[in-house]
């Protein structure tokens, strides 16, 4: 039978990148000690042990009602501000990891790769490799310094994400101390939604929609301030010419390329969302094992009055046909899948 109830945002950090997270010099720019990840910019979280134990994982999933999750690791692992060559180093340790995890548990977890974009064809060749691994889904930071998503040295690999109907997830990072976001953790709380709002903003204005219109992208934490305020990127659009300059056509013509997940800690936020993007795209993210994960992502999903049809729509419909798994068809997907 087909899960009843996905999770499309979940984070693992595998075993061989804990193990190198514990040696001097890794490409990680991060220690582990005493059970602690100490990222060298100042970020630091507990190794939660469903992190890297898949019997852990499956009983946090168990425990709130999750039958399958999309796993991705954890996004401050990624490298996005380092150098090109050290940040794929470090996607690669996690993506093999990745695999292994995902097979010890293969009817409950489905693996979503970590792709750096400093270097748009070694981008290219870590998402070609892992989709052939079966991955259905990449994941990228939103920005970094010195360059983003909209940019045209990237399109390579937004063009061949739209090739191989692979669903791009971008997630927020940590990149050090920002401006006026020192304090009350304010990097997290306002930063991430803000990142995820300008990285959706400068896809669509940068036209890369325009030429790429069949493209899939997954927004975290409920698309950030990105909805609630979608409406004042189409009015800056209609009165200023350079808001138009790369992108002619509405913005709202480009809106259902998007998904979003239904992480945004509010029953108010969650009902505008589904009224916004359409129930078709919505779909269930956690974040566990984070504490600004939702602990209880389906009473979420019930805290708004849905239809029968989009309620599993959002808890799984939705999930399940991004993967190719609509009718429990993942095995033959997977085979079938070259690159
Ligand atoms: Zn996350």
């Amino acid at each position: 039978m087909a899960p009843r109830t996905v999770d499309f945002h979940n984070h693992v950090i595998p075993p061989p990148a804990v193990a190198s997270l514990r040696r001097a010099g890794n490409p990680f720019e991060a220690d582990e000690r005493d059970g602690t990840i100490q990222h060298h910019d100042g970020i630091a979280f507990p190794m939660a042990p469903e992190m890297h134990d898949v019997e852990e994982k499956l009983r946090s999933l168990d425990a709130r009602g999750l039958e399958l999750a999309v796993v991705s690791p954890s996004p401050t692992l990624l490298g996005c501000n380092h150098p090109a060559d050290e940040a794929l180093e470090a996607c690669r340790i996690l993506n093999d990891g990745l695999l292994e995890m995902v097979a010890e548990a293969p009817d409950r977890l489905r693996p979503m790769a970590a792709v750096p974009l400093q270097d748009a064809e070694q981008a290219v060749a870590e998402m070609e490799r892992m989709a052939a691994a079966g991955c259905r889904s990449v994941m990228v930071g939103t920005f970094a310094t010195g360059w983003r998503l909209g940019q045209p040295s990237l399109r390579p690999f937004w063009r061949r994400a739209q090739e191989l109907d692979l669903l791009v997830f971008l997630h927020p990072f940590f990149v050090g101390a920002k401006p006026g976001m020192e304090h009350h953790y304010l990097t997290n709380l306002a930063g991430n939604p803000l990142e995820t709002a300008l990285a959706m903003a400068d896809i669509v204005l940068s036209g890369v929609l325009d030429e790429l219109p069949e493209l899939k992208i997954l927004l975290a934490h409920g698309g950030g301030y990105a909805p609630y305020q979608y409406g004042r990127i189409r009015h800056g659009h209609e009165v200023r010419e350079e808001v138009r300059t790369d992108e002619p056509h509405d913005p709202f013509d480009h809106l259902r390329s998007f998904y979003f997940d239904t992480i945004t800690h509010s029953a108010q936020a969650l009902d505008f969302l589904v009224r916004f993007a359409g129930a078709d795209r919505v779909l269930v993210g956690t974040d566990l094992p984070f504490d600004m994960a939702d602990f209880d992502p389906v009473g979420t999903v019930d805290s708004v009055a849905l239809t029968r049809r989009d309620r599993d729509l959002v808890l799984a419909g939705n999930a399940l046909r991004l993967l190719g798994e609509e009718s429990g068809s993942h095995e033959t997907r997977s085979k079938e899948l070259t690159v």
